[in-house]
Formats: structure tokens, C-alpha cells, sequence
């Protein structure tokens, strides 16, 4: 299809999260001329989340948090307006007010939501945080609290857990499995968090769930340990909004499949942000990447891709994010294992860069309070180095220079 057939095209985005936007936003730059429409469940404009877990609950500054502060030029922006069924052969998103919105191509970019453990789900005291809705009730709650218990030492519990520190709420952190961060950051990341945290004055139990919250806050831990806590947050993962499209026959298994170019198996239906699983350009498996980078990328690219389908690229960015747990500012890029490591820095002086490599070629840069170098080794990963350990941990090796030369061979 030429892409001045494509241009007039109807889309309708489902989800208005920073993926949906992205592509909303992405789309009018380009010059799409067909309407747009982004739905969203929320029954706000479009925000960022980042911020909830970080600055949002020390200023509340719900302003700061907005992806734009004018409404995005000729797109018709449902708030409050959930999509309930997708009817493929009419091509047709039915909302919950009944309404029925028909496309030419349709965008699935409902994200994710917490999971929860069922044994705490009706206590008065346990919440999550997902929603500018959850951050304000959280950050009402923080404000008469002096206890934080978190369940999960992932991203989410440990921002909250430096944060509640720096408001003078002690914290307490309970995580299921052997070390923190299990799931995106390596090892020797994670126990370096682990002596800061517990450095600031932060609890942290290793190994360990909860299994009760009374209504007092009392907390029960798998050990038969008591703690007390005025607020309860669990942050142990997320699962994907895929119902939409299960229901609707559309391949997905807790996230959508899509292809590099954020198709779906369903000509016309495309997939971005936290809901879609996709190949890891460096693990080669089918993985839901959860990071803003990566909703951020893949809206860019589909807005590309639609406007101009004849010349579009893949998305194959090398996964990254970034954390920032009080004075620690986290970033991770590429795998979190490979067979050989490297440090660059000294982690005493609370700033290094740890660097791994698979069968000899880069595979993984993790910083603490290192961006510079960070985003220079990012581009030596993207770019498949096999500069050896030797080299990259150098003190003197001058990256700017090897990232120029590693881009121009
Ligand atoms: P979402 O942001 O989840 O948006 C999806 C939207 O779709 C939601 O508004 C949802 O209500 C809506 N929706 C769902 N179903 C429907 C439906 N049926 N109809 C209409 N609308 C629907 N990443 C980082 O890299 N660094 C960070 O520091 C960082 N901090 C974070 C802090 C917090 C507290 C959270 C929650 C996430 C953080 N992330 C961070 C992750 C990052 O925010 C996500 O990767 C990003 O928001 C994904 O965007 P998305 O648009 O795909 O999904
Ligand atoms: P996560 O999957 O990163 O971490 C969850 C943690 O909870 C894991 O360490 C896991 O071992 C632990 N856990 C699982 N079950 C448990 C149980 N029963 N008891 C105790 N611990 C248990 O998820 P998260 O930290 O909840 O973050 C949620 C989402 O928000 C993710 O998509 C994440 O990427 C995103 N997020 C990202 C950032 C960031 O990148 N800076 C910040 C906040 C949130």
C-alpha cells in the first residue's frame, strides 16, 4: 500500500498511556491526515509514570507529569472511555458507553497492570501503584504515615522505599526471592542496592513474603514474623492488559506478540508499549520489556511505519531503563548475565559501571551514578562491541572516541 493511501487511513489507538500517545502524537508530526483516536481508561489527559514512584509523592506536581501540556493537534482524545471488544471482521472497537468506533488500523496500547496477592487484596491498608489515581491516594496515605511496607524489591519497592526514607516514613522492603531486582538488573547491581539501602536505613527481608495484613497493620511474614505498618504497597510485577485481544483471537500470551515493525498476526491490528512481547534483540526470546525506552520506541517507530510503510524500519533497540532510588540513579542496558564482567570504577565510591559479555561480545551495561559513561558504553552495546574487558574497564580509555570509532566501521 502506497503511503498516500495509508495517510487518510482511520486510526483508533486503545490505551492512552505513553505508548498510545506516542504514536498519536507521532503520527500528526508525520503527517497523517486521517482522524485519530486515542481512547484511554483513565479519566485523565494523557501523563508520564515514572514520576508517581519518585518526585510526584514528595511536590505532588501533577502538572510536571503531563506528556503534553495542549491537547495533541486534531486527535479526538476519549478519556474515561474503555474499550470493551474488538470486532475484527467489521473492524469496529466497541466502547463501555456503547458507542461502536470504526478503523482502517487499530493500536492496542492498554500496558499493564499489578499483580496482587489475593491474601492481602481486601485489607483497607494494602494498595498498588500504577495510577496517577494510585499515587495521589498513596501519597494522602504517606502523608499520616510512619511506616511503609513494601511488598517486592523490584523498581517499584525500592524508588518507594527511598523515597518514603526521604520523607521520614521508615520502610521496610519484603522480597520473595534470593536478591533484589531479580528480574532486571544483575546480581552484583543488586547487592550493591542491597548494602545502600539497608545503609539509609531501610529494612530489608531477603527470601520472605507477607501473607496477612490486618486491618491495624499488622503484618504477617511466611517466617511467623510480626511488622507493623501504616501503608502497605505490593510491587511484585505486573501483568499484561491483553484481554482485548484474546478474546479477540489475537496471539498473545500475558503480552501481544508483535513482530519488530509492532504487528499483530491480524492484518491492520499493530501492538505497543508494556503489552506486546517481542524478540529481545540480544536473548532472542519473546520478552515484555516494561520500560519507557521501550513504549517510547516502539510508538515512534509504528507512527513511522504507518505514514510511511514503504521505507520503514525495524524496532530493535537494545532494551534500557533507568531507576532512581534516592541518591542512586540505576541504568541498565541489554542482558542482566553473560560470561565474563568487567568493572569500570569503583563501587566504594558510589559510582561505577559494571559491563558483561557473552561468547566475547558486549551484552550488558549497568551504571550507578555513571550516565555519561552509561549512555556512551549503551552505544558501544547497540552497536555490538567486542572490545574486550581490558579496554572498556580502562580508566583512561577514552569511550567517546571508541564509540565514534565502533560507529563508523
Ligand atoms: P501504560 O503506561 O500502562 O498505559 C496504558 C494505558 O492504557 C493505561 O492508561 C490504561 O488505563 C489504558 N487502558 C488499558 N486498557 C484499556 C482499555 N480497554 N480501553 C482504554 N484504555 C485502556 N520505566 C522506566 O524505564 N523508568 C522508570 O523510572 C519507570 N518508573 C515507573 C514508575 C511507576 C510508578 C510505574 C507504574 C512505571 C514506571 N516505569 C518506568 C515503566 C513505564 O512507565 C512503562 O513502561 C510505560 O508507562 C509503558 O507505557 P504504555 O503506554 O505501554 O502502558
Ligand atoms: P518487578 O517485576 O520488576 O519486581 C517485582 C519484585 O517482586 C521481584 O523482585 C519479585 O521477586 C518480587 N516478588 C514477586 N512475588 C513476590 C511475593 N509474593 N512476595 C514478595 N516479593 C515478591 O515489578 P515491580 O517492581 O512491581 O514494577 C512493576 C512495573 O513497573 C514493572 O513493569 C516495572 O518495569 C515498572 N517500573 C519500572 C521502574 C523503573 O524502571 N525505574 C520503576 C517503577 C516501576
Amino acid at each position: 500500500m502506497s503511503a498516500m493511501e495509508t495517510h487518510n487511513d482511520r486510526v483508533v489507538i486503545v490505551g492512552a498511556g505513553l505508548a498510545g500517545f506516542g504514536v498519536a502524537s507521532g503520527l500528526r508530526k508525520l503527517g497523517h491526515v486521517g482522524p485519530i483516536t486515542l481512547l484511554g481508561e483513565e479519566a485523565h489527559a494523557p501523563y508520564d509514570r515514572p514520576p508517581l514512584s519518585k518526585q510526584f509523592q514528595i511536590d505532588g506536581d501533577e502538572a510536571a507529569l503531563r506528556l503534553s501540556p495542549e491537547p495533541l493537534p486534531e486527535v479526538q482524545l476519549l478519556s474515561g472511555c474503555p474499550a470493551v471488544a474488538l470486532d475484527l471482521e467489521q473492524r469496529m472497537v466497541q466502547l463501555q458507553d456503547g458507542r461502536r468506533l470504526p478503523w482502517d488500523r487499530l493500536v492496542l496500547a492498554t500496558g499493564t497492570r499489578p499483580r496482587m496477592l489475593p491474601a492481602l487484596a481486601t485489607s483497607p491498608r494494602v494498595m498498588s501503584l500504577r495510577t496517577l489515581d494510585d499515587a495521589r491516594a498513596l501519597r494522602q496515605r504517606l502523608g499520616a504515615a510512619t511506616r511503609l511496607l513494601v511488598v517486592g524489591g523490584g523498581p517499584i519497592g525500592l524508588e518507594l522505599a527511598a523515597m518514603a526514607q526521604q520523607l521520614g516514613c521508615h520502610a521496610t522492603v519484603v522480597e520473595a526471592g534470593p536478591r533484589l531486582m531479580g528480574r532486571s538488573a544483575p546480581a552484583l547491581i543488586a547487592e550493591h542496592l542491597l548494602q545502600h539501602h539497608r545503609s539509609q536505613g531501610v529494612d530489608i527481608h531477603l527470601g520472605r513474603t507477607v501473607v496477612s495484613v490486618e486491618d491495624n497493620g499488622l503484618a504477617l511474614l511466611d517466617d511467623g514474623k510480626v511488622l507493623q505498618a501504616d501503608v502497605v504497597v505490593v510491587g511484585i510485577g505486573v501483568l499484561a492488559n491483553d484481554g482485548l485481544a484474546v478474546a479477540a483471537g489475537i496471539d498473545a500470551d500475558d503480552g501481544i506478540f508483535v513482530d519488530g515493525w509492532c504487528r499483530t498476526n491480524v492484518a491492520g491490528v499493530f501492538a505497543v508499549g508494556d503489552v506486546t512481547r517481542q524478540v529481545h534483540p540480544l536473548s532472542g526470546r519473546l520478552e515484555r520489556m516494561e520500560t519507557w525506552s521501550n513504549a517510547q520506541g516502539q510508538a515512534a517507530a509504528l507512527a513511522a511505519a504507518l505514514v510511511e510503510p514503504a521505507t520503514a524500519k525495524p524496532y530493535d533497540e537494545t532494551p534500557w531503563y533507568w531507576s532512581d532510588q534516592g541518591s542512586l540513579r540505576l541504568q541498565c542496558a541489554g542482558l542482566t548475565e553473560g560470561d565474563t564482567h568487567a568493572l569500570r570504577g569503583d563501587p566504594a565510591s558510589g559510582s561505577f559501571v559494571l559491563l558483561q559479555w557473552k561468547a566475547g561480545r558486549l551484552c550488558g551495561v549497568s551504571a550507578i551514578n555513571a550516565a555519561r559513561d552509561f549512555n556512551l558504553l549503551r552505544r558501544l552495546l547497540a552497536a555490538g562491541s567486542t572490545l574486550t574487558p581490558e579496554v572498556l574497564a580502562a580508566p583512561d580509555a577514552n569511550l567517546k572516541q571508541l564509540v565514534q570509532q565502533a560507529q563508523s566501521a
